[in-house]
């Protein structure tokens, strides 16, 4: 198939516009990604036409918003393949997803002596939850490492199992250097063990196509604006069993049953953990979100953005002086990158000038600079409406700016 790559420019209206008298290219979509109009359309239709507050309304505009909030939950648990509506709680986001599994998972299974596993590629979001939950449970919070190529070290991780281990809490695709990890197996053998598994999926859900069933995860976390839905709505995926287990983690609103002088009895999944008025229009727009990525295809996505990977790999790879991290064979469409020993953060500012968005920095992935022990890198983040005509912008950016730092 070809891919329409100008049909779909044409959806994205932000990125058609100058910015420093150049054509925007925008390459921060590990940041947060761009809206096609008929996700922004979605939301004004809402508003002009359903909005209210859902749940336990009897007039028609609650029950339409309700309708429209709970199809979404139906869509979503299609899109990833999950068991049963149950297991589709909406959060605010990745982060709160993972805040929410780590302090309630803790709270439930977490006693002094016992182990977490994360690794070392880790964004904060899925590192400081369990760190800090270990610490107050008085559990031990261990760290895997990588390979040269920025793999996860399997042998160092499974090694680090044993009969203390409750959870290994890792990312599907690193933010920083595109590692996809094998989570499918890394799962089956946590499960022989009964250790459960928590996936970061933030930055997998938008680049591959996810099977939560097939994946056998327990916990599986993404964030809609991520993959071209608004901000502030987000999702956590959890097997029923397990979520059943574990207690509320906010109170109030649609999470009570019944509320008594001296005790609350808590609703049922999935509300037990959809605590105060939901982000309706949030989830509007990722339901149309869906739509979208299900008309491209996600295979289809996947295989047009790893034709972007290579070019820019190979690209990259013809500069002297530049320092790729991460050249794991399974990684996902983005570059980050040092060239020579120029700062990031001015490599960067001189690559916006030129009407280029990268990221610089660390990327909320401080662990993994110590590790890699650099200060941070640059980083190119490829989406499916981005083209390898932007890719050649930025290798001439790049070169701008070796000869201005020469
Ligand atoms: N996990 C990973 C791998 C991420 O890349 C990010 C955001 O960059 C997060 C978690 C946090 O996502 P959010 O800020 O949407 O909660």
């Amino acid at each position: 198939m070809i891919f329409p790559i100008d049909k779909i420019r044409s959806d994205f209206p932000i990125l058609h516009q100058e910015v420093y008298n150049r054509p925007l290219v925008y390459f921060d979509n590990a940041a947060s990604t761009q809206k096609p109009i008929r996700v922004i359309a979605a939301i004004q239709r809402y508003y002009e036409h359903d909005n209210c507050n859902i749940h336990r309304g009897v007039h028609y505009l609650s029950i339409k918003a309700t309708e429209a909030y709970e199809e979404a939950r139906k869509e979503i648990c299609e899109f990833i393949n999950a068991g049963n509506k149950r297991e589709i709680i909406f959060t605010k986001g990745t982060t709160e997803s993972l805040n929410l599994v780590a302090t309630t998972f803790g709270k439930r299974y977490l006693n002094p002596g016992d182990e977490v596993i994360s690794t070392i590629m880790e964004h904060h979001s899925n590192f400081v939850p369990w760190q800090q939950v270990c610490l107050e449970r008085g559990a031990r919070f261990r760290v895997a490492g990588l390979s040269s190529r920025g793999e996860l070290d399997l042998e160092e991780l499974y090694g680090m199992i044993n009969e203390k281990t409750r959870l290994i809490a890792l990312t599907h695709v690193s933010n920083v250097l595109g590692t996809i990890n094998p989570v499918k197996e890394i799962t089956a053998i946590a499960h022989q063990r009964n250790i459960a598994v928590l996936v970061d999926g933030a930055q997998g859900v938008s680049h591959l196509p996810v099977d939560v069933r097939d994946m056998d995860c327990d916990f599986y976390c993404f964030s809609g604006h991520k993959m071209y839905a608004p901000m502030g709505i987000g999702v956590l995926y959890g097997k029923e069993k397990i979520l059943e287990e574990l207690p509320p983690y906010q109170m109030g609103g649609e999470m009570i049953k019944e509320v008594y002088v001296d005790h609350t009895t808590f609703n049922e999944l999935p509300f037990k953990f959809e605590a105060g008025t939901p982000n309706v229009e949030g989830v509007v727009g990722l339901r149309e979100a869906i739509h979208y990525l299900n008309e491209l295809g996600m295979k289809e996505v996947a295989s047009y953005e790893e034709s972007l990977l290579k070019y820019a790999m190979e690209k990259l790879s013809g500069i002297e002086n530049i320092r790729v991290f991460g050249t794991s064979k399974q990684k996902a469409s983005l570059v980050s990158f040092l060239i020579g020993n120029i700062h990031p953060f001015d490599a960067g500012t001189i690559i916006d000038k030129m009407g280029i968005a990268v990221r610089t920095g660390h990327h909320c992935a401080m662990p993994l600079m110590d590790y890699l022990k650099i200060p941070g890198t640059l980083r190119a983040s490829f989406a499916f409406y981005n083209t390898t005509e932007e890719i050649d912008r930025l290798i001439a950016s790049i070169n701008k700016v070796k000869e201005m730092f020469k």
